[in-house]
């Protein structure tokens, strides 16, 4: 039987994460209460769901611990400064993530667990997990791209389903309470200030991160353009024999990967005597050549390398890679001006690295800021920029920013924090816009001032550009 069996456990959140551990650990027989602080139309969907599965929900505010639980599951919606863990350090009662959960439930299966091969970073997790999957899959192997979006780990390891190796997405906050995980191998892909309102400072953040390292078998990988990343790998108490292998875009040195040429090659994972570079893939293999696409594209590979796929699996399974939508995503062009969503820029890092994308470009920003500043992302795309729309709860940060370091450029400022603004926002870039122009969503902010989610934000700004000229749109 599970160590979880009769145990009372707390499950802190009900959503992506919350409701498929309730529902594990109730299916391994644990006495379940969940407790979620808001109360809305989808939460009472979600406890119906999981009360007839036997599961005790307590929704709204003033959550407290329940009486007598002997373990919290928490999932990344509780910042770790929540009165539920004060509660259950005062009461002795552990807390640990979903992730943690998962991985000690893989331990205890009967069949041999699956290795993990972890990525994290600020952005490019869910890319490169996904290349990653690609390859894996491509090299024949049993696998699945876990995380965030597709399968939850819960219906992985639980399932009837048997898997050689797993490609999984893990958060800063998902790491944060796993402690005893162990991956196989595991990337740090880059770090940059986000979620500081989470994490309380940037250290906190950066360590928490780096816990991806931790325990690592055989390799971990760094990214070189990043020091920090590479910092932490340093600081991580690894497997003996574990290799620290880094990425990058130049010309790789010994134990890393990179591009000669216009070709991603392997320096790291040759066999000893023969110490040329090996051959992996071109950028003309990758449906998407910009720059940190290709960073994204040799971490994939590094991971994949250190499991032991061949070449000629990296090269397959990086033809095979198509995006996700909303990641800079080509929606149409009108009278000469290409419209790009790029709604998953939600810090100012993948801002900076879509907007170093195009040029010139009439850049829409806005949003919830999450306590981050604007000076860099303007400065170094100040060059770029034909003029900028902004919208959102937090526009004034970026508008103050603009002021500073790009006076010259046009700003309209929408002061609206609507739905409809959107529209308005692709308006607005069109009057700014000449032929040859991008006009780029990469709002560098979250959504949640005015949409659901990223996806509904792209979705509004696809539809206000498909909109504006429904028979000149030469659409992709
Ligand atoms: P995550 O899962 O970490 O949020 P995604 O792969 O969904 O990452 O990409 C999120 C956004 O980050 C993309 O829309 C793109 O603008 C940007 N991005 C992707 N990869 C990188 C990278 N390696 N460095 C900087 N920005 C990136």
């Amino acid at each position: 039987t599970s160590q979880y069996a009769g145990r009372r456990v707390t499950v802190a959140g009900l959503g992506v994460s919350g409701v498929p551990a309730a529902r594990a650990l109730r299916g391994l027989g644990a006495l379940v209460t969940v407790v979620n602080g808001s109360d809305g139309e989808r939460q009472r969907a979600e406890a119906a769901e999981l009360e007839a599965l036997g599961i005790t929900v307590r929704l709204g505010d003033g959550v407290t611990l329940p009486e007598g639980t002997e373990l919290v599951v928490t999932t990344p919606g509780w910042k770790p400064t929540s009165p539920l863990f004060e509660a259950a350090a005062q009461a002795g009662v552990p807390v640990v993530g979903d992730v943690e959960v998962a991985w000690r439930l893989s331990a205890e299966q009967d069949r041999p667990a699956a290795p993990w091969l972890a990525v994290t970073g600020t952005n490019g997790k869910t890319t490169t997990v996904r290349m990653l999957a690609a390859i894996l899959e491509a090299a024949g192997l049993r696998t699945a791209a876990v995380g965030n979006i597709g399968v939850s780990l819960f219906d992985v390891i639980l399932g009837e389903r048997e898997y050689d190796v797993l490609a999984v997405e893990l958060s800063s906050y998902q790491l944060h309470w796993a402690p005893s995980l162990r991956a196989h191998s595991a990337t740090v892909l880059n770090l940059a200030p986000d979620h500081l309102d989470w994490h309380g400072s940037m250290e906190a953040y950066a360590a928490d991160k780096g816990r991806v390292y931790e325990g690592n078998q055989v390799a971990c990988v760094y990214n070189v353009a990043d020091p920090a990343t590479e910092e932490l790998v340093r600081a991580a108490d690894v497997a003996e024999g574990c290799r620290a292998i880094g990425f990058t875009l130049g010309t790789p040195g010994p134990s890393q990967l990179g591009l000669v040429d216009d070709i991603l090659v392997d320096r790291a994972f040759v066999p000893d005597r023969q110490r040329q570079a090996q051959e992996l893939a071109e950028i003309s293999d990758l449906a998407s050549p910009a720059p940190h696409n290709i960073a994204n594209a040799l971490a994939a590979a590094a991971l994949a390398r250190a499991y032991g796929v061949p070449p000629a699996a990296v090269r397959d399974g990086l033809r095979a890679f198509r995006p996700e939508a909303h990641r800079i995503e080509h929606v149409a062009t009108v009278d000469g001006v290409d419209f790009v969503d790029d709604s998953k820029a939600t810090n100012t890092h993948a801002a900076q690295a879509s907007l170093a994308a195009y040029e010139p470009v009439v850049w829409i920003a806005g949003g919830l800021a999450k306590g981050a500043t604007f000076d860099e992302l303007v400065s170094a795309s100040a060059s770029r920029l034909r003029g900028a729309v902004l919208i959102g709860a937090d526009r004034a940060l970026i508008r103050d920013a603009l002021a500073r370091h790009a006076p010259q450029v046009p700003v309209v400022d929408l002061d609206r924090t609507d739905t409809g603004a959107m529209s308005a926002a692709v308006q607005a870039a069109v009057g700014l816009a000449e032929p040859g122009d991008t006009v780029l969503l990469a709002p560098a902010c979250a959504s949640m001032d005015m949409f659901t989610n990223y996806n509904k934000r792209g979705e509004a700004f696809a539809d206000a550009v498909r909109a504006l000229a429904p028979g000149r749109a030469a659409h992709e």
